[in-house]
């Protein structure tokens, strides 16, 4: 079971590398933060112990000194005790001991309250009163760790008259530390819980990492299908278009009947949409050639004047059947570094929407340029569109709904098309309307 379970995690890891990441983080977050307060405390500790002992063997010989002044005077020896002990409260006992008569054992002169266990540590006694010198170690007892000094006692001549011991108490230093201790040990386990919520946000994004790679994937599918499928139609769709032409020169020789009336009329509406099956197909061609970065755009030194002369000749026919002013107002020798036939692309798309989308009025084409660019804009006086429809006008399918609009047929693909392909030659489009007044729309290019 155990084995099996490690076995999934393996594969699991296998599988999804970045999960890794998650467990060195924090396996090496966790043991940099232990071992580093660890270390820090334990060096802390040990310095403060051998200052804490320089404080005692300091203690240690002014004690002696003024011990050797008063090693035979019992009562002011008590007094001096007494008040050192009151002054500093880490000083837990003090006593001064004299040697009895002949090498007897020692015996207390002055010592402070509760040091009533001096007399047991005969062996401490005899050991400094051999060497001679201060000795100082650490000891503890149910009220905590203290250092135990001991020095002996010289009179003027240096011969020794007696010791002097004291304790001092190590527990507020401890208690100090040990809630430095707490701190530190919180602070690092608040880390572990601040890098466990990292390494969970972490696995959250990992998930969406995944759901997006997949995502991009489907995305690539769904443009190849498109390609594919738009390749595909279009061979047949020239096909029947070509015996709808040829269906439609067999009419013409026929004598006017109802017959011939009536097919001629089925022969229009099959060609209305075939063509606009065509014009589907190739936005969709042409969509899925922007996103694949497969359309080719070869900017060049142009001559936006006849590109627009040529532009305005060609939907000419299209403003005169709906009756409207066609008006070229472009300045002339306007040069910009674009794609000829790009630009033509989106003149044409601009002015078919224009005329499209104008019920009465004029389409006219106009240009203004500054230092860098050189702005062509086609204004009509059309339906217009409110501030909500100008927001999502330049997205993929959209096409603005209202009663007039449903009558006129599109794929709401003109305009994103335009768009990428002015964006990608350096420039931009633009959209400026008023509902029910009309529409300005601005292609900016770059100059030469
Ligand atoms: P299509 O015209 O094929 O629907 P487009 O991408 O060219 O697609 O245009 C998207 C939508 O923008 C149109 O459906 C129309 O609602 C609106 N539109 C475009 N040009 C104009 C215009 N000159 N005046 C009013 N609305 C327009």
């Amino acid at each position: 079971m155990i084995s099996n379970l490690i076995k999934r995690g393996v594969d699991f890891t296998k599988k999804n590398p970045t999960i890794l990441y998650s467990l060195v983080l924090i396996v090496a977050v966790t043991a940099i933060i232990f071992f580093n307060s660890y270390y820090s405390l334990r060096k802390f500790e040990s310095s403060t112990d051998k200052l804490l002992q320089s404080k005692a063997l300091l203690a240690g010989n002014v004690l002696k000194t003024f011990g050797s002044d008063l090693v035979d005077e019992r009562e002011n020896l008590q007094a001096k005790i007494d008040a050192i002990k009151e002054q500093d409260s880490e000083i837990k006992d003090i006593a001064i001991l004299k040697p009895g008569e002949e090498g007897g054992a020692f015996s207390v002169v002055a010592s402070t309250a509760g040091s009533d266990n001096v007399e047991s540590q005969s062996t401490l006694y005899a050991i400094l009163w051999s060497e001679g010198e201060a000795i100082a170690f650490l000891d503890h007892d149910e009220q905590g760790r203290f250092w135990n000094v001991g020095d002996v006692i010289r009179d003027m001549d240096g011969k020794k008259t007696g010791i002097a011991l004291f304790r001092l108490s190590l527990s507020e230093h401890d208690r100090f530390v040990q809630s430095i201790i707490d701190r530190v040990y919180f602070v690092a386990l608040a880390s572990l819980v601040v890098v466990l919520l990292l390494v969970v946000n972490h696995a959250r994004l990992f998930k969406y990492e995944l759901k997006a790679t997949k995502l991009e994937e489907i995305d690539k599918m769904k443009d190849d299908f498109i390609s594919m499928a738009s390749h595909e139609l279009k061979s047949p769709l020239t096909a029947i278009r070509g015996y709808i032409g040829l269906l439609n020169d067999n009419l013409q020789g026929k004598p006017d009947s109802d017959e011939a009336k009536n097919q001629r009329r089925y022969l229009e509406n099959m060609d209305i949409s075939a063509t606009r099956l065509r014009d589907l197909v190739e936005d969709l061609l042409e969509v899925s050639k922007l996103e694949q970065n497969r359309l080719p755009i070869r900017p060049e030194d142009m001559d936006l004047t006849a590109i627009v002369q040529g532009s305005v000749n060609e939907m000419g026919v299209s403003a005169q059947q709906k009756k409207l002013q066609l008006v070229n107002g472009v300045k002339k020798n306007l040069r910009v570094s674009a794609d000829p036939e790009r630009v033509k692309q989106i003149l044409v798309n601009l002015l078919s929407n224009a005329i499209k989308y104008t019920p009465e009025g004029k389409v006219e084409i106009k240009s203004k340029q500054d230092d860098k660019f050189v702005y062509v804009t086609v204004a009509d006086t059309g339906l217009g569109m409110s501030a909500e429809n100008m927001k999502k006008l330049f997205s993929k399918f959209y096409r603005v709904k209202s009663e007039e609009t449903s009558k006129i047929s599109g794929t709401g693909l003109g305009l994103w098309i335009s768009k990428e392909i002015a964006l990608k030659m350096g420039g931009d489009l633009t959209v400026e309307s008023i509902e029910g007044v009309g529409s300005h729309f601005t292609l900016k290019l770059r100059k030469v």
